[in-house]
């Protein structure tokens, strides 16, 4: 059983808002933000236990995360309807606390378009041809 953290907006998230939840499996889950701030899609892969960083035993590190077949696929499907979409570290955004990746498409008529291209990308996906 996970620690859950009073007041961290990701601990429990996939039970609170299982509407949100696009995919899930026993560490991660990709969660569809409740505010999509202009954006079609606007997701977080979260870590689904209350730390900052991955421990060493899950995984090694994003991109093996990001490799992981089903989350690739799933990534892939999300964001199908457009050319490209970043990954960007959560450790930036509001809940530093426990580990998450913000993943967006590039709408420029977004709220938070300066804030993206302000942000480090770790990663573009670009759809069309990301296997
Ligand atoms: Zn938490």
């Amino acid at each position: 059983m996970n620690k859950r953290v009073e007041g961290c907006p990701l601990c429990g998230i996939c039970e609170r808002e299982p509407e949100n939840v696009l995919y899930e499996d026993e560490h991660f889950a990709i969660i569809r933000t409740a505010n999509l701030k202009g954006h079609h899609e606007r997701v977080m892969l979260i870590l689904k236990r209350h730390v900052s960083d991955i421990p060493p035993n899950i995984s090694y590190d994003f991109s093996w995360v990001t490799n992981t077949p089903d989350i690739r696929q799933h990534l892939k499907e999300i964001f199908g309807y457009t050319y490209k979409a970043v990954i960007m570290e959560g450790k930036y955004g509001s809940y530093p606390d426990q580990w998450h990746l913000c993943i967006t498409d590039l709408e420029p008529d977004s709220e938070d378009h300066q804030q993206i291209l302000g942000t480090p990308w770790l990663e573009i996906i670009d759809i069309k041809e990301w296997k």
